[in-house]
């Protein structure tokens, strides 16, 4: 009984901050503007199957990609037999979904097929971090907090699913009528054959508080990791971008002066109201999905490995935009939520603590990075409406835009000469008739 009240008071407090610390970023998102994604259910739906559940992005490099479905896939069978372990825990049951039948024999096979390939996913993984090092978790932006996340989170991930298997196999040893399929844990369970009831039971029971203590710190973790796109890629990948890449989009505002500057006898539409800043300076400029993006960022550097600019030698990091929208939003959304709209750290998004006008002019738009990145994250959008800010609201852009920007609006076209001047260049060539 004490156990059971034990049990269910932790849980209470784990699901209880939880709770409270998605309140937080939640508020954060708030502070956000509002953007449309619920059109194209359908669509939505087919390529959240596709992207999110099949990994099918993650596969275009085989090797990582496969190891990381593993532990993708494992997670989603595995979180069933959390659902059963909490359930027992609070109700004093003993596997309380075996009634299931057929279905649970699969499932708890196919939980511990996929924890024992979790457990090599997780040892190449960190075997790729620390022996052999690729370029791509390199970088300014990957401080040594990074590599210390993922490295504890993958210590987590290995002990919870050495848990999983020893209290299988405590289970497999101790039990003559059992319930479920257990195809890894019965041979480890061949091993315990000598052990004593005792034993056996305590075996079970201290690996069955570790991996639940576990999953529970876990859970109230990731928020504050990048791992939380654990819980966030489903839903980004779900409200992702559908029109094609190269599609941006333009501000009516501007399309609409433009329109009247090129047709003047056209009839002005009602006006509207004027957006109070052009483009995204900070934080709070950004749309929700973009937040969304930031927080749902694994850092993996596909996007900075096929960027032409990184690899050129400029300092654009597609990767790192993201990862300082995240920060930018640790370090200012708190004193947004107090103090309103007004508040000021003197710092902005765009500058040099964060995003630099040099990254931001070395974007070519080439779509290379949202093409690659596996939770379908959408650089080239936020990268137009930082550069938006910095032309529209400051007056700032390399030389070479400046002159064609005058240009524009002096002669209407990119060039140096008027659209009279145009077919100059034909005046002296001769025409036969054919
Ligand atoms: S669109 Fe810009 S940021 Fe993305 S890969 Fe191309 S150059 Fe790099
Ligand atoms: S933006 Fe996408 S591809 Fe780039 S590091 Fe983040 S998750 Fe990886």
């Amino acid at each position: 009984m004490i156990t059971k009240i034990v049990f269910s008071l932790i849980t209470l407090f784990t699901f209880g901050f939880f709770a409270y610390t998605i309140n937080r970023i939640s508020r954060l998102f708030k502070l956000t503007k509002k953007e449309f994604r619920f059109d194209r259910l359908a669509e939505r739906a087919t390529i959240t199957l596709k992207v999110a559940f099949g990994q099918t992005k993650m596969m275009k490099r085989p090797l990582s990609g496969l190891l990381h479905a593993f532990v993708y896939w494992g997670f989603l069978v595995i979180t069933v037999g959390t659902l059963e372990m909490i359930i027992d825990g609070i109700a004093g049951t003993e596997r309380c979904l075996s009634f299931l039948g057929g279905f649970y024999n699969f499932i708890t096979a196919s939980a511990d097929i996929f924890a024992s390939l979790i457990i090599i996913s997780c040892l190449v993984f960190l075997a790729r971090r620390y022996i052999t090092k690729p370029r791509r978790f390199t970088g300014v932006e990957m401080k040594p907090s990074s590599r210390a996340d993922a490295t504890f989170i993958l210590g987590m991930i290995f002990v919870l699913m050495v848990s999983l298997l020893l209290l299988n196999a405590a289970y497999v040893a101790d039990t003559e009528i059992r319930h479920g399929y257990f195809p890894i844990s019965e041979g480890i369970a061949s091993l315990m054959s000598g052990l004593d009831t005792g034993t056996l039971q305590m075996i079970g029971q201290t690996n069955w508080w570790i991996h639940i203590l576990l999953v529970y710190f876990f859970l109230n973790f990731l928020p504050y990791s990048k791992h939380f796109h654990v819980i966030s890629s489903v839903p980004n990948v779900f409200f992702t971008r559908l029109e094609p890449y190269a599609k941006l989009k333009n501000m009516s505002s501007v399309t609409t002066e433009v329109r009247l500057m090129m047709d003047p006898s056209a009839t002005p539409p009602p006006a509207a109201a004027e957006p109070e800043r052009f483009g995204v300076k900070d934080a709070e400029d950004v749309s929700w999905k973009t937040l969304m993006d930031s927080y749902t960022c694994t850092e993996c550097g596909r996007c900075t490995a096929v960027c032409p600019a990184n690899s050129t030698g400029k300092m654009l990091s597609p990767r790192k935009l993201f990862v300082d929208l995240r920060r930018r939003m640790k370090d200012k959304g708190p004193g947004l939520i107090a103090e309103g709209k007004s508040f000021s750290d003197g710092k902005a998004l765009i500058g040099p603590d964060y995003i630099t006008e040099e990254e931001l002019w070395a974007c070519t738009s080439c779509m290379a990075c949202i093409e690659e990145c596996p939770v379908d994250i959408d650089h080239v959008p936020f990268i137009i409406d930082m550069r938006r800010s910095l032309v529209m609201e400051e007056s700032k852009a390399p030389a070479g835009l400046t002159m064609m920007f005058t240009n524009i609006e002096n002669n209407g076209a990119p060039w140096q000469f008027p659209a009279s001047d145009r077919l100059n260049w034909a005046q002296d060539i001769e025409l036969k008739n054919a």
